[in-house]
């Protein structure tokens, strides 16, 4: 055989080989890779050169970058930061960005500012654009999903998916009239409806909001207790928020409030109780028996004066906590990655001891704490196998980064929500290089500063 046929022969043997080594890689959507994975698993195993293979809505492999040689899809580069589960916001009002900054530390403010106006400008439109606004605030945080609990719960619903984010979320249900609803019965009615349009939905999981043990009737609790169980269907409520709240409760029931949700018949594993700031050592053990979620929301409780929950007993007891914010007008920022920081210190301050609560601890508290609060815990919460794909990457180039010794370290006490560059939630891409991709960020901003000056004047005609 002539040498050139020999060569010829010799090249197509090894395009084939080539041609045949890249047909048999699976195909896949997204292929993360060059970061360090904190993968927040069980042992809290650590990835170096890490690789997280998406596909569909779920991660499909987690591994080294050998996993590159078998799988193909779209690269994303992390240029060496870190790639971790998304942030779970455990508790607050999104739609309520449109009154931050109003009347901060004004002591009356719920009375004087907060009830009032909404009453005369909370609506469908309202809660769309403000909850639009929020959710661009928390995915470009990393916050992949929410526990929310506001008026016209139906239109939040239609912001977070429209921005592709994942939800808890539940219809506010309160003893007044709201703008939503001429009675509490009216608003059961409300949550309801909103249950049964939603309870199939991929990215939104609907329920009740009753908003605290004083400010809702004993039945309407009852009626709710039981249209939960019927739609299985989560309660996220305020419990135990305040002394005053705390006394009354007592003062009428002779229970705390943690014992009187008890009775009613809500404490259960689709219950998520926000704040927990004021609950005796026996509160603790009930809320752990019957398996209740809670969100421990340091910054809006601190801003306010009410007290530090005992978070840190309650998380090293093995109850279900995650990290909340509370609304926009209570902790004023929707970004987890700020509560972790705080979180760390004042428990370190309150206990007056720096090493009770590692950067490791507030992390898992921010990630798969926040997933078990939700009883989400085998579909989101950390990086494994099976579970659905809402992965973050932050980069760790700006010198707010650098060094970086430890990554839990920087996450708690030196990064900051700008430090986000990439937000997958169920397998998407909504972030990209801090872009929003489903969303015109600047004319939200813009539909923002419009009701911004329907506030003001609505404040001025109130005589403020
Ligand atoms: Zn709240």
């Amino acid at each position: 055989m002539p040498l050139y046929w020999i060569t010829l022969f010799i090249s197509l043997f090894a395009l084939n080989l080539f041609n045949a080594s890249e047909d048999e890689k699976i195909k896949v959507d997204i292929a993360v890779y060059n970061g360090t994975v904190l993968t927040m698993n069980h042992d809290k195993e650590i990835i170096e050169d890490g690789v997280v293979i998406i596909h569909d809505s779920k991660i499909i492999a987690v591994g080294t970058k050998e996993l590159l040689e078998k799988y193909s899809g779209k690269l994303i580069d992390a240029k060496n930061g870190i790639i971790m589960p998304g942030m779970i916001n455990a508790h607050t009002h999104a739609a309520m960005s449109v009154f931050r900054s109003l009347a901060d530390d004004v002591p009356d403010r719920l009375t004087r500012f907060i009830f009032p106006l909404e009453a005369q400008m909370v609506s469908e439109d309202l809660v769309y654009k403000g909850t639009l606004h929020s959710a661009i605030e928390m995915v470009k945080s990393g916050v992949t999903t929410i526990v929310d609990m506001y008026l016209f719960e139906e239109s939040a619903a239609e912001a977070i998916k429209e921005v592709g984010m994942r939800g808890v979320l539940t219809q506010n249900i309160i003893r007044f009239r709201t703008a939503d609803g001429q009675s509490s019965a009216e608003t059961i009615e409300r949550a309801i409806q909103f249950i049964e349009k939603y309870k199939d939905d991929e990215l939104i999981t609907p329920g009740f909001g009753p908003h605290a043990p004083h400010t809702v009737n004993t039945d309407d609790l009852k009626k709710i207790s039981a249209f939960s169980e019927k739609y299985n269907a989560p309660v996220s409520m305020h419990v135990a928020e305040t002394k005053e709240e705390f006394d009354l409760i007592m003062e009428q029931h002779g229970m705390t409030p943690v014992e009187y949700l008890d009775s009613v018949g809500l404490l259960n594993s689709r219950f998520i109780a926000a704040h927990a700031i004021f609950v005796t050592d026996d509160d603790i053990e009930l809320l752990l028996k019957r398996d209740v979620g809670v969100s421990h929301n340091m910054i809006a409780n601190v801003k306010s004066a009410k007290g530090v929950s005992p978070a840190l007993k309650m998380y090293d007891k093995g109850l279900r906590i995650g990290l909340g914010t509370d609304g926009p007008m209570s902790g004023n920022t929707l970004d987890i990655i700020r509560q972790l920081g705080y979180v760390a210190t004042i428990h370190k301050l309150v206990n007056n001891d720096r090493s009770v609560m590692t950067p490791n601890k507030v992390v898992d508290m921010a990630t798969m704490g926040g997933a078990r609060a939700l009883h989400m815990e085998d579909k989101i919460g950390s990086i494994e196998i099976g579970k659905y794909a809402d992965v973050i990457i932050l980069e760790t180039e700006s010198v707010n980064m650098v060094p970086n010794y430890d990554p839990y370290s920087v996450l708690v006490y030196s990064a900051n929500s700008t430090n986000v560059q990439t937000v997958i939630i169920h397998g998407k891409l909504v972030v990209e290089n801090r872009v929003v991709i489903n969303v015109d960020e600047n004319l939200v901003r813009k539909e923002i500063t419009d009701i911004q000056n329907k506030v003001i004047e609505t404040v001025v005609n109130m005589g403020q």
